[in-house]
C-alpha cells in the first residue's frame, strides 16, 4: 500500500469507556459526521454500537443513508440543514432533523412530514439555531401546531475548549439551562467533547455529543487518558544520496546540499497531506522526525532524512505521517485535528486493527 490510515480499534474502545467515566449518566450521541473524522463511518458505527452507543449524529441525508442502508437501525439525528427535497428520505429512512428555524418550521407544516426532531437553540455559537428569544415561540408554535414530533432540544458551544473564555461558556449555559428546565423533552444536550471534559457537571442535559474525543484528541488543556485512534502511514519510494546542490520539488523551494538523504514518500496533498506542510512540517521514520523539504505534490512529497538513521532507512520502510502528535502538527500550519483527518481522502486505505 502506498498510503493507508490504521485505526486502532482497542484505543477508540478506550475512549469510549473514558467519555463514558466522565458522562456520569447521560446518554451519548455519537458523532459520525464526515465520515467519522475521516475514520470510517460504517465501521466505526458498528464499534459505537457494540460498546453501548445507541444514538448516532451526521451532517447530511446521504450520510444518515449510508448508515442506515450498512444496517445502523438506531436514532440517527442530522445536525446539519435538511432541504425539502430530502424529505422524503427523512421519512423513508426514519431519520431525525434539527429544526433552527422559523423558515425550517414552516417548511415541515407545509409538506406535512411530522417528522421527529431536534430544535436547536443558538445561546451563542451563532450559527444555526433560534435565538434564545425567538425559541419558546417557536416550541410552542411546534407543539401546539402538532407539525413534528420534539424528541429533543440542544444547544452547541462555540469555545468550550478555551480556558479564558469560560464566562461566554457559562452563559451558554445558564441561557440553555434558563430555557429547558420547565420543558419536559426526551433529550437535552449541549456538550461537545471539550464541553464534556470541562462543563459537563455544571449542565441539566442527559446526552452528550462527543465527537474529537471518540478519536483520541483531547482539545482541552485537562489532562485525559484519550489514545490516539488513527495513524496516517506511507512508504520511503525513492532514496537518494545527494551529490552536490539540487534543487528539490516544484518551484525550486528547497536547495539540498551535498551528502543530504533525501526521501520520496507515496502520498501528496491528494491523500490529505496538506501543501502547507511544505518545508514546514516532519513525519517520523524509525521514530525519528524527518523534516518535509521543498513543496509537497499531489501524489508524493520529500523529506530530509535525518543523519541519525541514513544508515538504516532503505526503500520501502514505513513512514508515520502523524499518529498522535497530530494536534501539534495541525498547529504548525494554523489549523486544527479535525481538519487533517477530515482531509484524508478515498485514497487512503482505512486498515482496523
Ligand atoms: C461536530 C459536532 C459535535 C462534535 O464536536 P467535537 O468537538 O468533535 O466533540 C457536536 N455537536 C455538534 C452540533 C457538532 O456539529
Amino acid at each position: 500500500m502506498r498510503a493507508w490510515a490504521e485505526i486502532n480499534i482497542k484505543n477508540l474502545e478506550h475512549n469510549i469507556n473514558i467519555i463514558k467515566n466522565i458522562s456520569n449518566n447521560h446518554d451519548i450521541l455519537g458523532i459520525l459526521k464526515a465520515d467519522a473524522y475521516g475514520h470510517g463511518a460504517i465501521e466505526i458505527s458498528k464499534i459505537l454500537k457494540k460498546n453501548g452507543i445507541k444514538i448516532f449524529g451526521v451532517a447530511s441525508v446521504d450520510e444518515a443513508i449510508e448508515l442506515r442502508k450498512n444496517g445502523i437501525k438506531d436514532d440517527i439525528l442530522i445536525l446539519g440543514c435538511v432541504l425539502s427535497d430530502e424529505y422524503d428520505d427523512i421519512i423513508k429512512y426514519n431519520i431525525i432533523i434539527t429544526v433552527a428555524s422559523f423558515e425550517n418550521i414552516k417548511n415541515i407544516e407545509k409538506y406535512k412530514i411530522y417528522p421527529r426532531i431536534h430544535i436547536a437553540i443558538d445561546t451563542g455559537m451563532g450559527r444555526r439555531g433560534f435565538f434564545s428569544e425567538e425559541f419558546l415561540k417557536a416550541y410552542n408554535y411546534i407543539k401546539n401546531n402538532k407539525i413534528a414530533k420534539i424528541e429533543g432540544i440542544y444547544s452547541h458551544f462555540s469555545v468550550a475548549d478555551v480556558e479564558e473564555e469560560k464566562k461566554y461558556t457559562i452563559n451558554q449555559l445558564r441561557e440553555f439551562e434558563k430555557l429547558t428546565h420547565n420543558i419536559e423533552v426526551k433529550y437535552k444536550h449541549i456538550s461537545n467533547s471539550a464541553g464534556i471534559i470541562n462543563y459537563l457537571d455544571k449542565t441539566n442535559s442527559n446526552l452528550i455529543r462527543p465527537g474529537i474525543a471518540l478519536y483520541g484528541i483531547n482539545t482541552t488543556k485537562k489532562e485525559l487518558d484519550l489514545r490516539n485512534v488513527l495513524k496516517f502511514k506511507s512508504r520511503i519510494v525513492h532514496l537518494k544520496k545527494i551529490d552536490k546542490p539540487r534543487y528539490i520539488s516544484y518551484m525550486k523551494k528547497y536547495l539540498a546540499k551535498e551528502g543530504e538523504v533525501i526521501a520520496t514518500i507515496s502520498a501528496g496533498y491528494a491523500d490529505g497531506v496538506k501543501r502547507a506542510f511544505s518545508n514546514k512540517g516532519y513525519v517520523k521514520i524509525h521514530n525519528v522526525k524527518c523534516k518535509i523539504v521543498g513543496l509537497v505534490c499531489m501524489d508524493q512529497f520529500m523529506v530530509s532524512i535525518d543523519s541519525s538513521i541514513v544508515d538504516k532507512v532503505k526503500l520501502g520502510d514505513e513512514v508515520i505521517i502523524y499518529d498522535e502528535n497530530i494536534s501539534e502538527l495541525a498547529s504548525m500550519i494554523d489549523t486544527i485535528p479535525y481538519e487533517l483527518l477530515t482531509s484524508l481522502t478515498k485514497r487512503v486505505k482505512r486498515v482496523y486493527l
